[in-house]
């Protein structure tokens, strides 16, 4: 028997990166996933078997369709992965806009925040949810601001949350990674797939394959264990600012 065998997923941002990764790597362990993202047309990418719906995590209409939805379709939930997010710019914070701060702020906190209200009710017991996080969460660093300050949200209402939870037979994880090579650079460069590809220059960065290996850990603890956080960087990375970029 695979370790997820009958448990019911969601992951949110599953068109690419971490939150593909994820789905794939639950569904290997038996889960039911239901997937979304804006991009829905690139779900199916991901192959046959998941419950792949249009999800913008800012727009309340569209996350609370794509919950109801998913807990007709999987008839429950059990575990909540929150992963969709983005970082726009690599500007110092005079630079920011008013578009820019929305976006972040309303992707990486509010849609989170989000998400997990509207699933909460609807998780089993022995639920677990599941938030991305990023070291950039737990230090700063430069040109940076509106991603850092979405991040330590982030981690803020996780560890109330867990708080709140406390008591109830609701596990609650962080998972903070750092670099990560997906396309997160790309967005974050404004599309400047150039300088995107320069962020994992001569460096061995991880993959999001192994980010996905921590979520299925956490998962996988016997029910008495709560997996607080995972804190996860490549060897060649100590910290957001100090890379060694030594790799042929
Ligand atoms: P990615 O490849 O760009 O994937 C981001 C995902 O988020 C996409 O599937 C995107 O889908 C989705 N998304 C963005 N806005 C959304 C919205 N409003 N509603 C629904 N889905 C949305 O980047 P990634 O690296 O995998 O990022 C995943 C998470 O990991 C993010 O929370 C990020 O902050 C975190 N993280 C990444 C790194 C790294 O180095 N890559 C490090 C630490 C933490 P659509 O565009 O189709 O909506």
């Amino acid at each position: 028997m695979r370790a997820l065998e009958g448990k019911r997923a969601i992951v949110t941002g599953a068109s690419s990166g971490i939150g593909a990764a994820t789905a794939r790597a639950l569904a290997r362990e038996g889960a039911t996933v239901a997937v979304g993202a804006r991009r829905a047309d690139r779900l199916a990418d991901l192959g046959e078997g998941f419950v792949a719906l249009e999800l913008d995590v800012v727009d309340p209409e569209s996350s609370e369709r794509f919950v109801s939805s998913a807990f007709d379709r999987l008839r429950g939930i059990d575990i909540l992965v929150n992963n969709a997010g983005l970082a726009v710019g690599r500007d110092l914070f005079d630079a920011s806009t008013e578009e820019d701060e929305e976006a972040v702020l309303e992707t990486n906190v509010h849609g989170l925040i989000r998400m997990t209200r509207l699933c909460l009710p609807h998780l089993s017991d022995d639920g677990h949810i599941v938030n991305i996080g990023s070291i950039a969460g737990r230090q700063a660093y430069e040109k940076a601001a509106l991603y850092v300050a979405s991040k330590f949200a982030v981690r803020g209402f996780t560890y109330a949350l867990r708080e709140d939870l406390l008591g109830r037979p609701i596990r609650l994880t962080t998972v903070d990674p750092g670099l990560v090579e997906t396309n997160f650079s790309v967005v974050r460069l404004r599309g400047d797939e150039g300088a995107a590809a320069k962020v994992y220059e001569n460096v061995e960065p991880l993959t999001p394959q192994d980010i996905a290996e921590c979520v299925i850990f956490a998962l996988t603890r016997p029910a008495h264990v709560n997996v607080d956080e995972i804190v996860v960087k490549a060897r060649a990375q100590s910290s957001p600012s100090r890379i060694i970029r030594d790799r042929p």
